[in-house]
């Protein structure tokens, strides 16, 4: 992938025409294809799907099989390890309410996102456990000796993101699985930021459970995905209940559906997954790993651009260990100052804490501008944001 091949993906999203969208850490926009596919399924095969036997509603539920299929393929697990939840956290809530352990311990690590965080908090309420923390170091990476330390045999969870939506870096995924592992705590993949930039394998990771959202890889909202492995959902009792994910009901008691239906209680978000299937289907045609690369280019690019940048700070462990984001402060101006300048040059950036709050209260701050980029993002969006950020900075002193 080279900038001519971004600036002609660029065209395949209508809104891209007219801004510079460097926002895809918070929700990604939406290419054509996506946005057909799911207008044509109201406007030509829309249905209540599983319980009619017109053709109209097998069509929706072959349509939404056929969704499901694409995601398990797209991170090679089965068909009935794929939970079509809202999103991520979602996903995380159904985990903190349906899993059953032993261990008295929850290990997090120091950069969650708060859908990570405080799910875990309220289980820790109900069955008076432990949270426990893997510490960063200074350089924005994990602490991966100190993981060794908190993961031990009172452990029963640990619940970690794949990759910082704060400052991008890309944890040890592999070795935080098998350390949980070794002791044998459930392990639990927040991979909000992960799944819409690289290719990933559940079963070559060989995790427990990883959850990911839709809208954050070219996809629409409230559909999302719980990946956890068969012989771990079969045996956990279902989160919501009601309709469809019922065996066999009773006036005094009822058994479950099979698996995945069993952990989806009511009508779902049928056009979403539909959406969703025809987003990884488009991410697929460029290939995952070309995006990675692209991002990591485009990353390296602006790394080197804004240490121009009169009075910055970077929040960023370094392009090799890093996925496309960029946090930045600018001494002496508040985020949302800079974002909001920003957005009247029409560029797109989030100023905040970025849902998580103890991180910046660990870093001494109340919140960084973040850019994130994706594959529609070129090495002109890049230009335009710096020279965006050098105006913002003229105006605001
Ligand atoms: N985890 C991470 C790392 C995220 O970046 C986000 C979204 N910002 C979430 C979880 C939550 O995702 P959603 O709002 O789609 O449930």
């Amino acid at each position: 992938m080279n900038n001519d091949e971004v600036k002609r993906i660029k065209k395949d999203f209508p809104i891209l025409k007219n801004i510079i969208y460097v926002d895809s850490g918070a929700s990604t926009q939406k290419p054509k294809v996506v946005i057909d596919a799911i207008s044509n399924f109201y406007s030509k095969s829309y249905a209540n799907i599983h319980r009619g036997v017109y053709d109209l509603s097998q069509k929706a539920t072959e349509l939404y099989d056929d969704a499901r299929n694409i995601v398990a393929k797209f991170i090679n697990a089965n068909f009935a390890e794929i939970v079509f939840t809202k999103g991520t956290t979602e996903a995380l809530n159904l985990l903190s309410f349906c899993l059953d352990f032993k261990g008295s311990e929850i290990v997090l690590t120091e950069m969650e996102h708060h859908a990570n965080l405080v799910p875990w908090q309220q289980l820790a309420k109900r069955k008076n456990m432990k949270l426990k923390f893997i510490k960063m170091k200074d350089d924005f990476t994990l602490d991966y000796d100190d993981a060794q330390k908190k993961i031990t045999n009172n452990t029963a969870i640990v619940a970690f993101t794949a990759t910082s939506n704060v400052f991008g870096t890309n944890n040890d995924v592999k070795s935080l699985i098998k350390l949980s592992k070794k002791v044998g705590a459930y392990s639990i993949i927040d991979a909000a930021q992960l799944v819409p930039h690289s290719k990933v394998d559940v079963k070559n990771l060989d995790c427990d459970f990883l959850a990911f959202s839709g809208h954050k890889m070219l996809g629409p909202t409230g559909i999302g995905v719980l990946y956890g492995k068969e012989e771990l959902l079969d045996k956990m009792e279902p989160f919501n209940t009601g309709g469809d994910m019922i065996g066999e009901v009773k006036y005094d008691t009822s058994t479950w559906n099979e698996l995945p239906t069993k952990f989806e209680a009511g009508t779902p978000n049928i056009a979403g997954a539909i959406g969703l299937g025809e987003a990884i289907k488009y991410l697929e045609k460029i290939g995952m790993d070309n995006i990675e690369k692209w991002e990591k280019e485009l990353l390296a690019y602006a790394l080197k651009k804004i240490q121009e940048v009169e009075g910055v700070t970077v929040y960023n462990p370094g392009k090799d260990k890093s996925a496309g984001i960029l946090s930045f402060n600018i001494k002496g101006l508040h985020p949302h100052d800079v974002a909001s300048l920003l957005s009247d040059d029409n560029v797109c950036i989030r100023g905040g804490h970025h849902c998580a709050m103890p991180l910046m209260s660990k870093l001494g701050i109340n919140g960084t501008c973040r850019a994130s980029f994706y594959l529609y993002n070129t090495y002109e969006d890049v230009d335009k944001l710096i020279e965006s950020i050098n105006k913002a900075i003229k105006i605001l002193k």
